[in-house]
């Protein structure tokens, strides 16, 4: 056995990072999505791991060789599905740095500064964002680092059941309780998900309607669905709002959601998962509207929006009591005396697992680096982007923009044909769109209507990617409809 030398980690990290700066270099040329069967991938990959150990460099050849082309590009600059990823270069070897440190933070005892440039780097965000000062670390709340968003959705849910319960749940489970949980359509899955996990199951969550003609949640069939469940015997436990949703980046009305939460001691966690960063643009902070007031929990993932990869949520509490009420055990082998002594705060009680990686380093890494006018000014080229790729669309009769778009999320469809093959045409220009290779979209439903979307926001995103995209799904459209190519203007 050999490790690898210091001597050959430098050299060899420093052909790893030329690997992935030539990468970013060359996405460009890249077909966005690869199109390959499955089982391709693994057909090209040894049945079985090698009996003596191999040169590093013949790993970065078969990831160029065999990975690459089986991979889906989120960073490419033309991917605008879903929600393209964030990654940036002060994150990325922040994250490299993070991994050579190798360290584990699951109690401020395993690495003070671990846990607390953690805490420092929400309280800057907490201020970056315009959020409340009871989510700072020096008051009542606090931020912590989550993986992801559904994972912020359980233990929010977790939090709840404990205050519901009046601290019985983590004893006794739920019991005989039957408790609900008030989501709307448009709500992420992971908030079901979430009431599976908790034992809770499907039966406990409530699909408040949207009001008619958004994708907003009804505030008034809120209210009836609570009054409902009150009348059968049934508590009310949590509502989830909202903040830019996945489908659309529709933004629920999270004030008045709060107000009847307060009414009847629900638990509100506002999911501002893939919008809430933009509120680090002053102009943008009507996203809050409502969260200092009434959201017990909120969350916003830097790695949906703020230059920051794959994986960080951030998610706050404005009372941390219940939500390490709920997590917080204290077995032998992880007792020390500042634990017991109450004066420093162990991550492990905040969340799912116990281990947990050093996420702050890049956060704090992403901030230093922009400032806070770059990271406005990512936002701002995103939401403008948008706006420039929805003027096209709008001025084109074959296509309707199907929902608002405040942020940087467009969602359209095909106008034709009519009616019944409407959804069935759209899904085809967009399976036909993606198969080019040069643009990558994803589609969702508005009531019964499927739309495409086309979510700017990647970092190397820039309008002539746009233009191309939008070239692509023109030259689709009319391939498809068999209408003369040249019949009509092809750009905007
Ligand atoms: C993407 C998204 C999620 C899930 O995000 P993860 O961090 O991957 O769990 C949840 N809610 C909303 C609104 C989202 O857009």
């Amino acid at each position: 056995m050999t490790h690898m030398t210091p001597q050959e980690f430098r050299h060899l990290g420093r052909q790893a990072v030329d690997w992935i700066a030539d990468y970013w270099e060359t996405l460009d040329s890249l077909p966005v999505a690869p199109q390959i069967a499955p089982g391709r991938i693994r057909g090209r990959l040894p049945d079985h791991p090698p009996t003596e150990g191999q040169p590093f460099e013949a790993l970065l050849g078969d990831l160029s060789d065999v990975i690459v082309p089986g991979l889906l590009h989120w960073q490419h600059p033309r991917f605008l599905g879903y929600f393209p990823a964030n990654a940036s270069g002060p994150a990325v070897l922040a994250e490299l740095l993070s991994a050579g440190l190798g360290v584990q933070g699951m109690s401020w005892v395993t690495s003070p500064a671990c846990t607390e440039l953690e805490q420092h780097t929400l309280d800057w965000l907490v201020e970056l964002l315009g959020l409340p000062d009871h989510f700072r670390s020096t008051g009542p709340g606090g931020g912590v680092i989550q993986d992801t968003a559904s994972s912020a959705l359980l233990v929010a849910l977790v939090a709840a059941l404990h205050r519901a319960g009046k601290g019985s749940v983590r004893r006794e489970g739920v019991g005989g309780t039957q408790y609900a949980l008030y989501i709307s359509p448009e709500t992420h899955s992971a908030a079901t998900k979430a009431a599976i996990v908790a034992g809770l199951g499907e039966q406990a969550v409530r699909h408040v309607a949207t009001r008619p003609g958004t994708q907003e949640l009804d505030v008034a069939e809120l209210r009836a669905l609570i009054t409902r469940d009150l009348d059968a015997g049934i508590t009310p436990l949590m509502a989830v709002a909202t903040v830019g949703t996945t489908s659309t980046g529709a933004v629920d009305p999270v004030a008045d959601i709060g107000r009847i939460c307060r009414e009847h001691g629900l638990w509100l966690h506002v999911d501002a998962a893939y919008a809430g960063v933009a509120a680090v643009c002053p102009e943008l902070r009507w996203l809050n509207d409502g969260v200092a007031q009434y959201a017990d929990s909120y969350c916003t993932n830097p790695h949906k929006w703020l230059l920051t990869n794959f994986d960080c949520d951030t998610f706050w509490v404005a009372d941390r009591s219940w939500l390490t009420g709920a997590l917080t055990l204290l077995p032998e082998y992880l007792r020390n005396a500042p634990s017991e002594s109450g004066e420093v705060t162990d991550y492990r009680n905040w969340q799912i697992p116990l281990g947990r990686r050093f996420r702050a380093l890049k956060l704090w890494a992403v901030i230093r680096w922009y400032g806070a006018e770059g990271l406005r000014a990512h936002i701002r080229q995103g939401i403008a982007l948008a706006d420039r790729l929805a003027g096209w669309i709008g001025a084109d009769e074959r296509f309707e923009l199907r929902a608002p778009h405040p942020l940087s999320l467009v969602c359209f469809r095909l106008r034709t044909p009519p009616d019944a093959d409407r959804n069935e045409a759209n899904l085809r220009l967009l399976k036909a769109v993606n198969a080019t290779g040069s643009t990558f979209l994803t589609h969702s439903t508005i009531g019964d209507d499927v739309v495409l979307r086309m979510a700017a926001g990647g970092v190397l995103t820039e309008e002539r990617h746009l233009r191309e995209a939008w070239q692509c799904i023109l030259q689709e459209t009319e391939a498809m409809q068999g209408a003369q190519a040249d019949a009509r203007p092809r750009l905007p």
